[in-house]
């Protein structure tokens, strides 16, 4: 990770050298991770996410115009939007991120400022640790701080949910933006998607999370998710129930000889999954490696053969993790098709892990992978 001051530094010359000042204030907000509950989110149940210390920080100044301008150095890209009209091409640009959530702000009547801003993330784009939460989480702050109005963290990410879903065009439920908003240091989060209550969950000393980047392009990840979606929505429907939330698993289990195969798999495993959250919660809590790794490899093996999620890439990641040393258990993150997966490592062992894990990665695929720990860090705010 690049040293705070030195990211700061780089930033404030970037701004500089873009809009001839030094920016005013800086907000962040982090990506995150989910520990358990792949997909449960948009069927109103239950995920165990962790927002880590990987973040997306805007630099900012108040330009007394109705226009944001914005650097992006992730992306090495200028763009600017108006804040007195509509995007018409939403789901075109990275900028959709930022001008959905003024619109989405605008629509709720709050005061909207233009001003110039740099964008630097340290979340990966498009690998499922939600840079686009992010940077929406961190947008909204700039605009909340330059209005001088103030939003409560639930309100502000349900509407950074809307601006995804409203203005970019993006179906995404609200994990990501919730996880952004409301994270807490130094703790993992129950959400629970029906009602948005969340609850902490400590980690037990000596349980470390290590990130672990396929590098393998999410290409699959927007029709394929969008057909779970649906998938998911007509087993609720054919269950009788407004959500998959609303049917317990033995309920689920009389009647799934009724659905079509394909839609019981589905369900099943959103079933199975919300279970494992709060089991997965309890042994991190307490400790209890083996049921970490017993939880941890029912979820991969629902991933890859009930909801198939699982792409190639992602079974030699699997394959890597559980063969490296210090390991206590792994499973996919974010939505599947590739991206990022998460293991649970002997906290001493963390280097050896991700030594052994490279090593057998990138011979089996001849992709270099990207392997780091993260821990709890606090939501969106100023810097
Ligand atoms: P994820 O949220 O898992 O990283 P998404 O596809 O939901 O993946 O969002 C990624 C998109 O968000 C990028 O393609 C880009 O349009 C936008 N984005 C995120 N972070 C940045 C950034 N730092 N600069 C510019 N655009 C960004
Ligand atoms: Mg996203």
């Amino acid at each position: 990770m690049i040293p705070i001051h030195q990211r700061q530094d780089t930033i404030a010359q970037v701004f500089q050298k873009r809009f001839g000042r030094l920016p005013q204030f800086w907000c962040r907000a982090p990506g995150r991770v989910d520990l358990m509950g792949s997909h449960t989110d948009y069927n109103l149940g239950a995920v165990l996410t962790l927002p880590i210390g990987r973040d997306t920080w805007i630099a900012a100044r108040a330009n007394h115009t109705r226009t944001v301008n914005l650097h992006s150095l992730n992306l090495n890209a200028d763009a600017s939007f108006s804040l007195d009209s509509s995007n018409k091409n939403a789901g075109q640009s990275w900028i959709d991120y930022v001008h959905g959530v003024a619109e989405a702000l605008h629509e709720e009547g709050m005061l909207l400022e233009g001003f110039d801003g740099v964008i630097h993330s340290t979340v990966p784009l498009c690998s499922g640790l939600s840079s686009s939460a992010a940077l929406e989480c961190a947008a909204a702050t700039v605009f909340e701080t330059l209005g001088g109005w103030n939003l409560a963290p639930l309100q502000k990410a349900l509407l950074c949910q809307r601006a995804e879903n409203r203005y970019v065009g993006v179906n995404c439920g609200i994990l990501d933006q919730f996880t952004s908003c409301m994270g807490r240091e130094g703790c993992a989060l129950i959400l629970d998607c029906r009602d948005l209550s969340s609850k902490a969950v400590a980690i037990a000393d000596g349980i470390g999370i290590v990130i672990c980047d396929t590098k393998s392009k999410r290409e699959l990840a927007g029709s394929e998710y969008g057909e779970r979606r649906t998938q998911c929505e007509d087993g609720a429907r054919m269950l009788g129930a407004s959500a998959l939330r609303e049917v317990t698993l033995p309920q689920f289990e009389a009647r799934a000889h009724e659905l079509p195969a394909i839609v019981a798999k589905r369900c099943r495993f959103i079933l199975e999954e919300h279970a494992r959250v709060y089991a997965l919660a309890d042994a991190l809590t307490t400790g209890d490696r083996a049921a970490i790794r017993e939880l941890t490899a029912a979820s991969f093996e629902g991933a890859a053969n009930l909801y198939e999620i699982a792409a190639p890439a992602m079974h030699a990641m699997m394959t890597a993790m559980l063969a490296a040393r210090g390991v206590i258990g792994a499973r996919q993150a974010g939505a599947g098709f590739g991206g990022c997966m998460v293991a649970f490592v002997e906290e001493p062992m963390v280097d050896a892990f991700s030594a052994d894990v490279r090593t057998r990665y990138a011979s089996a695929t001849g992709i270099e992978p990207e392997i780091y720990q993260v821990t709890a860090a606090a939501g969106a705010g100023m810097i």
